[in-house]
């Protein structure tokens, strides 16, 4: 077996041995080469890299860290090279290098798709491999990246929180934690008020970026060409243009799917989705979107990352889609798939506290950020509930000793109790729970601290009492609104801001629009043709993951229905 330097989960399933078979169907899609003692076969940063199976000799993975090498793994023969980002067409992680004479077989990364394309039982084994070693990069922090930062910045958890949904291991220090940040910002020239700072690949420095900067700067979207027309292209990559953009892309669609954030959109935040399908024990949303995103991209979607649809451009054909950055992309049919995002609170001082003290996100990572603490979650819905019990729950340390997760939850709801908003599941696991205490009839009034939030109060609209409490975390979960304001006058649309399809639209709604066709549009198609709504973005749309899985499946047999027209 390889020899990796550091614990893996399933060392034989995350660096396998190909048999003699298995070796003879890749090299149908390869050519074999000799290699000779110290070749670089890819460095950090090499755009679009091969994959090399090692037929004899020895590839040593490593990662380049501040002029030194960090070795990860030595694959042998029978061995491949390789994770995720082989199938993305971004940057490599690592450098591999021959440290034996010896042969090895080379695909590109077109010929590695079709190969995983075809061949089900080497598309599991390599898949499996690919993702279970990005999840060990991630665990040891090894990848291009470095950030330093401060647990009381919002920019900081912004940028975290990018590279966590976005998988993308990194290695973070922090300004009032590690002794060792304060050094690495002297040497670098960087005064503390320019964190966080980001560093790729040990050269480029980048202050506070914005998450198009750091996705350039990371190389997320270098294979993708915006120039093309392409058949689809689905705005968003939460559960419904994830869907999509499967089985368009399955299908030979050529499929662009632009995303502001990263991958699995509202799923993407929960901790634990225990009602999807097939799931029994549950999925927390970032597996979820992981798996998804690795399946876009293995059936040939490009997944544009930082990429904001900022305007639909619908009365000609191929429709044109403005994006922040001043592109325009260019599409024979559009699903949009941009969901909704959380209601924010009506408070004076919010803003000043998103990111230091208030969250939108009940994660493993926000929970870093409040252990030993009392936290207050905001909102009476399925949402709020999970991120309750999650932050009441308990995480196992090294020795497997059970720490909680938080001291204390304090749930706020509006209502006189919860029964008509959650699933009846987690109405009793907040009941049972004594880590969880639920304040009816309670709204927050105020946010209140310097740079962080320190204190809160709140008062109960039935006896008029207020409280104030010295809690440093506020989980904001009070239900959602959609993002559609990049629609603009294009579609049909409800009081709210959803977008109406299919048979919700009137006569005199499509007669408003200019529906051009004799036809009435078809179940997700909104008032423009050969454009789609589909997921919590639709208006009438359920709000649930499986849903929006659904209709993102469903919409693709439409889309070959406009194409075809
Ligand atoms: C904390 C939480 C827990 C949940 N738990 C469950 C659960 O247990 N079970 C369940 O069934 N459902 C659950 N849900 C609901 C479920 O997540 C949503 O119904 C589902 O994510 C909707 O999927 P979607 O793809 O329609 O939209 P979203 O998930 O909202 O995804 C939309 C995507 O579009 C992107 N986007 C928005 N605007 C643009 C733009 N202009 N350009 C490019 N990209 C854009 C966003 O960044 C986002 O990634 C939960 C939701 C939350 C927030």
């Amino acid at each position: 077996m390889s020899t990796p330097q550091f614990r893996v989960e399933r060392p034989e399933a995350t660096f396998p041995t190909l048999s003699a078979d298995q070796i003879a169907r890749i090299a149908r899609y390869g050519t074999r080469r000799p290699v000779r003692r110290g070749e670089l076969l890819f460095d950090q940063g090499t755009e679009n890299p091969s994959f090399f199976v090692v037929l004899s000799g020895a590839l040593e993975i490593v990662r380049p860290y501040k002029g030194k090498e960090d070795l990860i793994v030595v694959h042998r023969p029978g061995q491949f090279a390789g994770e995720i980002s082989l199938l993305n067409g971004r940057r490599s992680l690592a450098r591999g290098r021959v440290t034996e004479d010896g042969e090895v077989l080379e695909l590109s990364a077109d010929r590695l798709r079709a190969l995983v394309q075809t061949d089900s039982e080497l598309s599991e084994l390599l898949m499996r491999a690919f993702i279970l070693r990005r999840v060990a990069l991630i665990n040891e922090s090894l990848g291009d990246v470095t950030m330093i930062g401060s647990q009381f910045s919002p920019s900081t958890l912004r940028l975290r929180e990018f590279l966590t949904r976005n998988t993308h291991p990194y290695k973070y220090y922090d300004v009032e934690r590690d002794p060792d940040a304060q050094a690495f910002l002297d040497r670098l020239g960087i005064r503390v008020d320019e964190i966080p700072v980001v560093i790729c690949r040990g050269e480029l420095v980048l202050r506070n970026p914005s998450f198009e900067e750091l996705a350039d700067c990371l190389g997320f979207n270098i294979s993708i060409d915006v120039g093309v027309v392409r058949d689809l292209v689905v705005v968003g990559a939460g559960p419904a243009g994830l869907a999509a953009a499967v089985y368009g892309a399955s299908e030979g669609l050529d499929v662009l799917v632009l995303e502001t954030h990263a991958p699995g959109g509202q799923a993407g935040s929960s901790s634990k989705i225990e009602n999807y399908l097939g799931f029994p024990t549950g999925i927390t949303g970032q597996a979820l979107a992981g798996r998804a995103f690795a399946q876009a991209e293995k059936f040939g979607a490009s997944v544009a990352i930082a990429r904001s649809a900022a305007k639909l451009v619908c009365k000609k054909r191929p429709f044109a889609i403005q994006l922040s950055s001043g592109d325009v992309v260019h599409a024979r049919s559009v699903v949009v798939a941009s969901g909704a995002q959380y209601r924010k609170l009506p408070l004076p001082r919010l803003k000043e506290f998103e990111g230091a003290g208030v969250y939108y996100a009940a994660s493993k990572m926000e929970v870093t950020l409040c252990k030993d603490d009392e936290v207050i979650v905001v909102g009476g819905g399925n949402s709020a509930g999970q991120a309750a019990t999650f932050l009441a729950g308990f995480d196992k340390d090294k020795d497997g000793k059970l720490i909680p997760r938080t001291k204390h939850v304090h749930m706020l709801v509006r209502s006189t109790g919860l029964a008509e908003s959650m699933s009846r599941y987690l109405i009793q696991r907040i009941q049972e729970n004594e880590r969880i205490t639920l304040r009816t009839c309670t709204e927050i009034e105020a946010l209140e601290g310097e740079h962080h939030l320190e204190r809160v109060r709140w008062r109960n609209s039935t006896t008029g009492e207020v409280e104030t409490r010295p809690i440093r975390h506020v989980f904001s979960m009070t239900g959602a609104v959609p993002n559609t304001v990049w629609v603009g006058s294009c579609l049909a649309m409800d009081d709210k801001g959803f977008v109406k399809a299919g048979t919700d639209l009137s006569a005199e709604e499509l007669a408003h629009a200019g529906w051009p066709l004799e036809r009435q549009p078809y179940l997700l198609e909104t008032s423009t043709p050969g454009v789609f709504v589909v997921g919590d973005a639709r208006a009438g749309s359920v709000k649930r993951c499986a849903a929006a899985v659904g209709e993102g499946s469903i919409c693709v047999q439409l889309v070959h229905k406009t194409l075809a027209e």
